[in-house]
This record gives C-alpha cells, sequence and structure tokens, in this order.
C-alpha cells in the first residue's frame, strides 16, 4: 500500500443550511387529507452545510458562507458547524426563517419533500476569498454562486460546482452550450442525474439532441455572422416555443438553430431576434 504525503489545505464552502424536518408516515396523505404520523426527527442538511462538514471532517480548514433566520433552527445549524470546527464568521443572519425541508417517508420508503428556502435565498457572495478551494452548490442564488465563483478565480482559488440533483431532476430539458456542459458534468452525468434531455448547442455547427441512448445532430444555417450576442438565447426561446406547441424536441431544435442562425446575422441581442414568420421562411419546419 502507498500513502501520498499532503499538507491540509482550505476549503470554502457557499451554499445551503437547511433543517430536515421527517416525518414517518404509512402512506402520503392526499391534498386535502390529515393523517397521523408516526416518528418524528430533525436533522440538520442543506448541500452547503453537508458538504462543509464533510470538507471539516475530511481534514481541511474550512469555512462556510451561508444565510440562517433569526431563529431556534438557525441556531443549531450553526451549532453543528462550529461543533465540526468549520469557521462560521462569514455565515450571516437575515430576516427570513431558517431554511427548511418538510420530509414525508412512507412505509414503502418513499420520500415527498416540501423545501422552503428561506433564509437560503440571501445567501451572501462569498467575496473576501482567502482559501484554495472554492465549493458551491445551487441551492443558493445562482447570481450569488456566479459572483463568488469570479471572485474566487481572481483570487487564485479552485472552483467546484455541485449542481443539485434536486434541481436536475426536475429538469425535462437543459440546454447548455458546449462548453457549458463541460462545466456540468457532461451529457452522461447529465442524463444519469435525472435530466430528461440534454441540448447542447454547437455555434454555426448546429446543435445536439441528447435523450437516452439516442443523439440527432441539428445542422444550423449557413449565414454571415455578425454578431452572435443573444443567439443562444434566440435558439432557447424558439426551442421552448416550439415544445409549447406540441412538437418534438428534435423538430423545436430545428427552429429553435434557424432562429440563433439569424440572430447573428444581425447586431444586439434583443433587436436581433428574428420574428417568428422569418424563421419559418428558412427553417423547414
Ligand atoms: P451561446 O450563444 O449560448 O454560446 P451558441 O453559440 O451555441 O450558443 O449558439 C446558439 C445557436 O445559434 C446554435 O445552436 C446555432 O443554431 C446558432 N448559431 C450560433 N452561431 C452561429 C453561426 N455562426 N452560424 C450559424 N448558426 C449559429
Amino acid at each position: 500500500m502507498t500513502t501520498s504525503a499532503t499538507t491540509a489545505g482550505s476549503v470554502l464552502v457557499l451554499g445551503s443550511a437547511n433543517l430536515d424536518l421527517v416525518v414517518t408516515s404509512e402512506r402520503h396523505p392526499e391534498p386535502g387529507e390529515t393523517l397521523i404520523g408516526g416518528d418524528y426527527s430533525e436533522h440538520p442538511g442543506g448541500k452547503g452545510l453537508n458538504q462543509a462538514v464533510a470538507s471539516a471532517r475530511a481534514g481541511a480548514t474550512t469555512q462556510f458562507v451561508a444565510a440562517v433566520g433569526a431563529d431556534s433552527a438557525g441556531d443549531v445549524l450553526l451549532g453543528v458547524a462550529d461543533g465540526a470546527g468549520i469557521d462560521t464568521s462569514g455565515v450571516v443572519t437575515v430576516d427570513r426563517p431558517t431554511g427548511r425541508a418538510l420530509i414525508v417517508v412512507s412505509a414503502s420508503g418513499e420520500n415527498s419533500i416540501v423545501v422552503v428556502p428561506g433564509a437560503n435565498t440571501l445567501c451572501p457572495t462569498a467575496s473576501a476569498i482567502d482559501t484554495d478551494v472554492l465549493v458551491a452548490q445551487l441551492e443558493v442564488p445562482i447570481e450569488v454562486v456566479t459572483s463568488s465563483f469570479v471572485a474566487a478565480r481572481d483570487a487564485g482559488a479552485t472552483t467546484v460546482l455541485n449542481p443539485a440533483p434536486a434541481l436536475l431532476a426536475v429538469v425535462d430539458v437543459i440546454v447548455p452550450n458546449e462548453h457549458e456542459v463541460d462545466l456540468l458534468g457532461g451529457v452522461d452525468a447529465l442524463l444519469a442525474s435525472g435530466v430528461g434531455a440534454v441540448v447542447v448547442t454547437l455555434g454555426e455547427r448546429g446543435a445536439r439532441v441528447h435523450t437516452e441512448g439516442r443523439v440527432t445532430q441539428v445542422d444550423s444555417l449557413t449565414v454571415d455572422a455578425v454578431d452572435t450576442t443573444g443567439a443562444g438565447d434566440t435558439f432557447t426561446g424558439y426551442l421552448a416555443a416550439g415544445l409549447s406547441e406540441g412538437l418534438d424536441l428534435v423538430t423545436a431544435a430545428t427552429r429553435g438553430c434557424a432562429a440563433g442562425a439569424l440572430a447573428t446575422t444581425r447586431a444586439g441581442a434583443v433587436p436581433s431576434i428574428p420574428s417568428r414568420a422569418e424563421v419559418d421562411a428558412v427553417s423547414g419546419v
């Protein structure tokens, strides 16, 4: 067996802290129904707090940036973090209830969960970055994650993103461009997390539609591109509108590609978005 000599580093975790309220029940209640539950327990949770505790347990000097409410749940969560040896000076107390997850576990083991983001919606940006690694999830506002990652990059820290399975599991279609898809862990990982389909936009090469076991290439139009700003947004808007009409995903992506291509032929974002008539004239859909 070999061992590697390493020096413990520092990790800043930005993310959610929740108190999970768990009740067991023979079955899940119907709408309007009241059931008598069985056991009740409360557990500290939230992906941010979980990961901070894991990082501290792994031996890293760990800071946590999060928001809790001025209530007993907030005190419990701060106590858990402090008890794990985490630096909680970046945890702010805000005027919203501490995040909670209300979880009903049925006898067959199925969970139904209502998450109350509460204070997590006011999670602050991690701006004073003094750490080797910053890790975040998507249970706090994405703007906060983005600005924290920008600050971390500027400070030379490694940035780690753990997209929330709770979010991905309720995504039917995710539309990253070819750079973003790697940031999100790749097509296979996204499909494995429960996303229904991955549509990767590829600039002038159009888009690729991935569903479980099937990949379809959709070509774009050949155009004289002058400004690609807003092409991805145009693609996504047209794709969504196509799905709303009942188009299948590949056909909706075909129309999206035509729209995206036309958007590149004009300057600006909103001003470059083509009309439906313009798209219909060239898309073939
Ligand atoms: P983003 O702007 O998000 O990076 P892309 O550059 O992949 O997204 O563009 C979105 C869509 O716009 C593409 O799928 C494609 O249909 C169209 N598009 C973008 N650039 C061009 C181009 N140079 N020529 C033709 N179509 C393009």
